[in-house]
């Protein structure tokens, strides 16, 4: 009972590889991920832990350490590991989390799986990350919790430690309650959100929504927008439509501020990396291989079946039947990385991207010129910089997402003020990268004309629109962010008593 902030989020801090016998800890490979930034926040608080679940089949075997003392760049803090077996982990994650809630998260009914679903194992494992959060919190700590397969915890938390502050955030998207209120365990769900003094969100949109769905089924007092705090101030200086102040609503003697949030990207990293002479020289390496005269689509995303990948293939196929004259002058890099490999819904799309990219490049190419390059293997972020240099479009097209870090590193990246950003109006990054080329992935007339529009582009609007989209980008990065949170902590913490 010692840290005064606890993050509750599912993996550990870190990369866990066994070298000789030896477990070796490494930083996260991704400098963007949210990992590294979540761990930033313990070089601001006096002493940190982080709670995560580790395999292990037989918790009692002496070599298990349940806590593990971590010191890294971002200072010293404790590691609290779950002991879980792989069937909790198969349970909680794979099935309750990723085959009943990422469906109905992302608005997808009709990939829903209600069937194979545990409860009583989902209630078990929240409730263990509840004990090991609420045996590190020092007294009037900030619990921090991350994301929607830990959703039971604030609950478990609030009865176990009445005295800590509890934030949760959500990195997916928030659905309407026509959508959320599919879920049977919905009510158990929303109470516990409510147990929290803070619940985070990328967009207004589904700020908005989680009310709605708490409005539905508990009787919320008006949501009270008037109290909505005055002095706080948002990242980036003012409360523009894309984030809003907290608005608070009342439930059971108690407040709890809502908001909108959304995470940025490492700008001064990204941006010291892509004018790094190493970047120059991957750079001009991929552009010399493109040949004269062809463009370059680049497409960064993970195989799920919320991230269009099916649909943006489609639209290049439609692209180089529609425009004869492009064969040979551009090439789509479609990166997908496979993250679940042992799920179905996952394989399926795995497949049917495979066979698309084999029919592309088979009816189109030539000796000298494969249309689609497909990269299912994840490229280190470090590369990954020189592709979005060396792009003339970064296509984006998701069906829905959270907020999309990939739009923002393109951004980012493009040091030299050129470059078009193609991305879906479903991605939650696309309320603030408005100047962007505005596309939706469900209709084929919209994905037509938005990559026309891209390639057609000339180079003075190109870097009108590139200009916005970097301010907007370097304003909201991360450390703005952070700040945000951390004034957020600071709020309720201050108003030590939340109750009415
Ligand atoms: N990424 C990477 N290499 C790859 C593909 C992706 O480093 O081959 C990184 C990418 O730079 C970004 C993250 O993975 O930081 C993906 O984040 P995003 O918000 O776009 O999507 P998510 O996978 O979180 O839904």
């Amino acid at each position: 009972m010692s840290s005064d902030l606890v993050i509750v989020y599912h993996r550990q801090p870190y990369e866990e590889v066994v070298v000789d016998g030896v477990v070796e800890r490494r930083a996260n490979k991704s400098p963007n991920g949210i990992v590294p930034t979540l761990k930033s926040f313990f070089g601001r608080v006096g002493k940190g832990a982080w709670v995560a679940w580790k395999l292990a089949e037989d918790p009692a075997n002496p070599d298990f350490e349940p806590v593990v003392e971590i010191t890294d760049n971002f200072g010293t803090y404790n590691v609290s590991r779950l002991p879980l077996r792989e069937d909790q982990v198969s349970s909680f994650y794979h099935v309750t989390s990723k085959e009943a809630f990422w469906p109905i998260l992302h608005s997808f009914k009709d990939k829903y799986n209600y069937d194979p679903v545990d409860w009583p194992t989902f209630r078990e494992v929240n409730w263990a990350f509840a004990e090991a959060a609420a045996n590190e919190a020092a007294p009037g700590a900030v619990v921090w919790v991350h994301d929607y397969n830990l959703w039971l915890v604030p609950a478990y938390l609030r009865t176990l430690r009445p005295d800590v502050k509890i934030a949760f955030f959500h990195h997916t998207p928030f659905p309407s309650a026509d959508m959320f209120n599919v879920l049977p365990w919905r009510a158990e769900i929303v109470q516990s959100l409510l147990a929290c003094d803070i619940v985070g969100f990328h967009i207004p949109r589904y700020a908005q929504n989680f009310i709605h769905v708490a409005r539905s089924l508990f009787d919320i007092e008006g949501v009270d927008e008037e109290k909505s705090n005055p002095d706080f101030v948002p990242a980036g200086g003012m409360a523009l439509q894309e984030r809003i102040t907290p608005t608070y609503l009342n439930h059971e003697g108690r407040k709890i501020a809502i908001g909108a949030f959304p995470v940025g990207v490492d700008v001064e990293f990204i941006q010291e990396r892509a004018r790094s002479p190493e970047t120059a020289v991957s750079r001009y390496r991929i552009r010399e291989g493109l040949g004269e005269d062809c463009k370059l689509i680049v497409s960064v995303s993970r195989t799920d079946y919320t991230k269009g990948n099916i649909e943006q293939l489609q639209a290049f196929e439609r692209l180089l039947e529609r425009r004869p004259e492009l064969r040979g002058k551009v090439r789509l890099m479609h990166v997908s990385v496979s993250a679940n490999r042992n799920m179905t819904a996952y394989e399926t799309v795995q497949n049917e991207i495979e066979a698309i990219t084999g029919r592309i490049n088979g009816r189109f190419g030539s000796f000298e010129w494969q249309p689609v390059s497909l990269i299912g293997n994840a490229i280190p972020f470090e590369e990954l910089i020189a592709y979005y240099q060396a792009a003339d479009v970064c296509w984006i097209t998701p069906l829905a997402d959270g907020l999309n870090l990939v739009a923002e590193e393109f951004c980012a990246a493009r040091t030299d003020g050129d470059g078009v950003l193609v991305l879906s109006e479903f991605a939650g990054v696309a309320v603030a990268l408005s100047d962007a080329v505005i596309t939706n992935p469900f209709s084929h007339r919209a994905m037509d004309s938005a990559i026309d529009q891209a390639l057609d582009m000339q180079e003075e609007e190109r870097r009108a629109r590139m200009l916005q989209l970097r301010r907007k980008v370097a304003k909201y990065d991360i450390k703005a962010w952070a700040g945000e949170q951390q004034r957020l902590f600071d709020m309720v913490s201050d108003g030590a008593d939340q109750t009415e």
